[in-house]
């Protein structure tokens, strides 16, 4: 029985209910009348149920589709102005004793590369990644109790804390690691993590069961109700995602929603972010075994109508996606891009060499973080390195008071330019830097508030002084 406030996950992402959103989507497809009623709702930007959303991703009316396209732009625009938050993944490790069928890192696959960073290595791959100019990170780490248990992890975030090179710092470190108990979510919210992310892969329990036959991540339930312990245990900020791909892709946009839904209503915040990946080729791993691949077309789609749905929820897309097509779903509701990612274990410090391939997947967007800063600015959006919120401990029902106040062009928006200034400083080549400064320049407009206005520009030159890490 669905249940939005069961902590069991077969009632809070109850199959009956997502079959049921089906159906009503596939019949009420081309139904006018019903898809502006929801359009008018989605207006107010207060979101959408799971069910209406559902009706917008199945619309086949190519007028009613510029509208969902337009909106999901607007409210992009509304809630996370131009700016894109930049963030690079790190790998700890790839040791693993579950058995994915899509990922190469599971058990059974022999002729990976297994690595575990040391502590010595991941003060050479921080620091690289500091002189890049990365101010945001997310660990990776595959299970295994005995290669990477919690104190491991724990160790990895103290080191990259303590890290300081240069000007650089690594100021937000977020963690990906499997779902685990209350008592290792304290630990990780005591270290002083960030978000909390877990994907979910797929919300359909019988093919979740099918993609994971082994390992501890057999267990859906448990796998599902990760986040409500990770809540628990004190960790405000949780990232949802699944693997677009795996499943039928209208089952998995039902559930994500319906997970949003879930923890608003029963944890009193709903996720931080929602991420968007699509199934990539890997070692070991081939995409078309899978036939529920989706076109860009309708990724796209997906990106606008979860913008729609839920207004107040980051949105990531990483580097499995090409420029072409992150191009296309930036201006759609996207908010953080990584960029210069490795999905090797290593590989910042130095390039691994080709016989010790250790990636994850293979990455469609090659270009360095400078190129991707000033392809990004040259299309009039404002990178940013931004990190205030979790360091002012607006984390949480604060962030979204924060977002939800409109007082963002006062404060992220200032913070953006600000840590994009230090970025330019600091880390860009000098072509970056020209269109980044003019870009700033113009940009102090939209602060509305005179008096915030006149502090960044004094904080703007101080930046250029040499001053560091000034935030609102
Ligand atoms: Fe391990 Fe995660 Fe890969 Fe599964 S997806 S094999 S849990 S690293
Ligand atoms: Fe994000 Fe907070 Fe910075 Fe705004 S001020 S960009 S919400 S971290």
């Amino acid at each position: 029985m669905y249940n939005v406030m069961s902590p069991k996950a077969e009632e809070f992402i109850s199959h009956e209910e997502i079959l049921e959103s089906l159906a009503y989507a596939q019949d009420n497809r081309n139904n006018r009348e019903l898809i502006d009623k929801i359009l008018d709702k989605a207006r107010e930007k207060k979101g959408l149920s799971h069910r209406e959303a559902a009706v917008l991703l199945d619309c086949e009316l190519e007028d009613k589709n510029q509208e969902i396209y337009a909106l999901a732009e607007q409210i992009k625009k509304d809630f996370y102005g131009n700016r894109i938050v930049m963030f690079a993944p790190l790998y700890l490790s790839n040791y693993c004793i579950n058995g994915c069928e899509y990922c190469p890192y599971h058990l059974k696959n022999k002729h990976i590369a297994r690595k575990k960073l040391t502590q010595e290595e991941i003060v050479k791959e921080v620091t690289a990644l500091q002189d890049m100019g990365h101010k945001r990170l997310a660990l990776e780490a595959g299970e295994d109790p005995v290669n990477n248990p919690i104190e491991y992890i724990l160790e990895c975030i103290k080191t990259i804390y303590g890290i300081k090179h240069k000007n650089g710092a690594i100021r937000r470190v977020n963690v990906n690691i499997a779902a685990t108990t209350v008592e290792n979510y304290q630990k990780l919210k005591e270290a002083g993590i960030g978000t909390y992310i877990l994907f979910q892969e797929t919300y359909n329990k019988e093919s979740y069961e099918k993609l994971h036959p082994t390992g501890p991540k057999h267990d859906y339930a448990y796998h599902t109700e990760a986040m409500d312990r990770a809540m628990d245990g004190g960790i405000d900020d949780v990232g949802l995602g699944v693997l677009f791909g795996l499943n039928n892709y209208q089952y998995d946009f039902i559930g994500i929603l319906m997970h949003a839904e879930h923890l608003e209503a029963y944890k009193g915040v709903g996720p931080h972010t929602i991420s968007v990946p699509r199934l990539r080729r890997a070692d070991d791993i081939d995409p078309d075994v899978f036939d529920n691949g989706i076109s860009d077309e309708m990724f796209a789609k997906i990106v606008a109508c979860i913008r729609i749905a839920v207004p107040y929820t980051g949105m990531i897309v990483s580097t499995r996606e090409s420029q072409k097509c992150r191009e296309k779903v930036l201006h759609l509701g996207i908010s953080q891009i990584s960029g210069a990612s490795r999905t090797s274990v290593g590989g910042y410090a130095e390039p691994e060499p080709e016989e010790e391939n250790s990636a994850q997947f293979d990455v469609s967007d090659n270009r360095t973080l400078d190129e991707v800063v000033k392809w990004l600015m040259e299309m009039g959006y404002v990178p940013s390195f931004c990190t205030a919120c979790y360091r002012e401990g607006r984390t949480g029902d604060r962030f979204m008071t924060l977002l939800k106040s409109g007082q963002i062009v006062n404060c992220c928006h200032p913070n953006a330019l600000m840590t994009l200034k230090e970025y330019l400083e600091d880390y860009a080549s000098e072509e970056t830097c020209a269109v980044g400064n003019q870009l700033i320049e113009k940009e102090l407009d939209v602060i509305t508030n005179p008096k915030v206005k006149e502090k960044v520009i004094d904080y703007l030159a101080n930046i250029h002084k040499g001053q560091r890490d000034f935030r609102f």
